[in-house]
């Protein structure tokens, strides 16, 4: 089946239901646009696992509580088309925001708890634009399974959690950050930085590496890991913390003491980027994965 661009929902509905109706399994990875590696790497695990890979691709202005970042997000639609054929997808959503809000919503989804800390705490309104936006994506494509990069930890926090507390029948596949050679995540908003931040950059990944091995050396004091590496991040010319928090990795509620796995989380700023990072750390004795609690795990426990 050769790539096909959808912008309508009710042109989504026609373009799955047969598929459906066949029984072939779809997969879905949601994204902003300005396609990288990091997206790439969704769709490749969406193809090996899925019949139908669909890629939306929408810039959410509900999720933005800046209107200034909303204008200046990039926009590259024909070259992500480009990208999509290449990595084998099967439909591209790419409605505009008239079509996926014909009138303001009136009606959200607010995962309560997990989205208020680290990011929720700064970005108000962030995560109930994110899991709003997520939710009207699983009922336009009612995806059988749909992939969240672990880079946005928190988003993926989030999206299960909603999954979970309303039933929605889809599994959420978590997927590692692809990383530059020197660490940077690779994010859509790279672009905006100078040569000199981007060569600045990496010192965020650096820092939550040396906290990863600070811990499972058995550091235990999460205060104190966190003030040496928000002064150490601090230490880089033109880089501002925003937050750094020692979490558990469900609930994203910055742990007492560390006794096993925690993600170190950070967003900082670098001249007017922002950037957001996390590794998942534990205890040399507790669970070595380095990947964050499968869905499996955050199931429910039955009574
Ligand atoms: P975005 O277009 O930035 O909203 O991202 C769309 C999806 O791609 C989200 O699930 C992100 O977590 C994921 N993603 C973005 N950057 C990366 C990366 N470097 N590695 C893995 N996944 C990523």
């Amino acid at each position: 089946m050769s790539l096909s661009v959808v912008a309508t929902i009710d042109g989504m509905r026609r373009t799955l239901a047969p598929l459906r109706r066949e029984g072939k399994v779809i997969g879905l990875v949601p994204t902003m646009g300005a396609l990288h590696a990091g997206h790439g790497r969704l769709m490749e695990l969406a193809r090996r696992e899925t019949d139908c890979v669909v890629v939306s691709v929408f810039v959410n202005p509900t999720q933005f509580n800046d209107q200034q970042d909303y204008a200046k997000y990039p926009r590259t639609l024909p070259r992500d088309v480009e990208f999509c054929q290449a990595l084998g997808a099967e439909l591209v959503f790419a409605p505009d925001a008239a079509e996926m809000y014909p009138q303001p919503a009136t009606s959200f989804v607010e995962v309560a708890g997990v989205s208020e800390r680290l990011c929720g705490e700064f970005r108000p309104g962030h995560f109930r634009g994110v899991a709003t936006v997520v939710a009207k994506l699983f009922h336009i494509v009612q995806p059988d399974r749909a992939y969240f990069g672990e880079k946005d930890a928190q988003q993926l926090a989030v999206i299960r959690r909603m999954v979970r507390d309303l039933d929605i029948p889809v599994t959420v596949v978590g997927v590692p950050t692809v990383r530059e050679p020197d660490g940077l995540a690779l994010s859509s908003r790279n672009q905006r930085l100078s040569p000199e931040e981007r060569s600045l950059a990496p010192a965020v990944y650096r820092t939550l590496q040396r906290i990863r091995s600070r811990i499972a050396d058995g550091a235990g004091d999460p205060r104190e890991i966190r003030q040496d590496a928000v002064a150490e991040l601090e230490r880089v010319p033109g880089m501002r913390v925003e937050y750094l928090e020692i979490v558990d990795p469900e609930e994203m509620r910055p742990v007492g003491r560390i006794e096993g796995p925690v993600l170190a989380a950070a967003a900082v700023w670098l001249g007017s980027t922002r950037l957001i990072d996390n590794q998942l750390c534990a205890p040399a004795n507790a669970s070595p994965s380095g990947r964050l609690p499968p869905e499996k795990a955050l199931r429910r426990p039955t009574k």
